[in-house]
């Protein structure tokens, strides 16, 4: 009948649906930690008959602390741990000044925002600064200024030291 076949492409495509939203949540939270990630929840839906004490009762208990501002009974979800990788490594992030903690957060760090724009800053300062290095060497006069304050700057410590 029009009704059953409603009903299957119903479940199909909320089936397609959800599998969607799980990887965006995966791609977009889990993979990326950091201080703008919320935490992510999981509960187990797989056993229908036991919705209220699974599903809903946890999900309401988690929504609840979260308007109360205290931290739910259940821990929030983490990717599958990864046995390459070390979650206390230390990175130092020269670029911005930052020490990272964790590979998987050092990963995220060198791809945000904000080290790719200091990474940017950077790279405009470094050209700038070989092209004058450039300049100075071609002009003699800069050379001979050098040397001339190297002596003026070992007789200013000749006098000190004689005195
Ligand atoms: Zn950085």
């Amino acid at each position: 009948t029009f009704q059953k076949i409603g009903i299957e492409a119903l479940k199909q495509v909320t089936k397609r649906y959800a599998r969607k939203q799980n990887r965006w949540v995966k791609n977009r939270f889990l993979s990326r930690p950091g201080p703008s990630v919320p935490p992510v929840y999981g509960l187990e839906v797989s056993d229908i008959s036991k919705w209220k004490e699974s599903v809903l009762e946890p999900a309401l208990d988690i929504v609840q602390s979260f308007i109360q501002g205290h931290k739910p009974a259940v821990a929030p979800m983490k990717m599958p741990f990864n046995e390459t990788e070390n979650k206390r490594s230390y990175h130092m992030c020269d670029l911005c000044g930052r020490i990272i903690i964790g590979d998987r957060e050092w990963a995220a760090h060198i791809k945000s925002k904000s080290h790719l724009h200091q990474l940017n800053k950077r790279r405009r300062l470094d050209s700038d600064a070989v092209n004058t290095t450039e300049s100075q060497s071609i002009s003699p006069d800069c050379d001979k200024e050098l040397k001339e304050k190297r002596s003026s700057r070992q007789n200013d410590e000749e006098l000190i030291s004689s005195i």
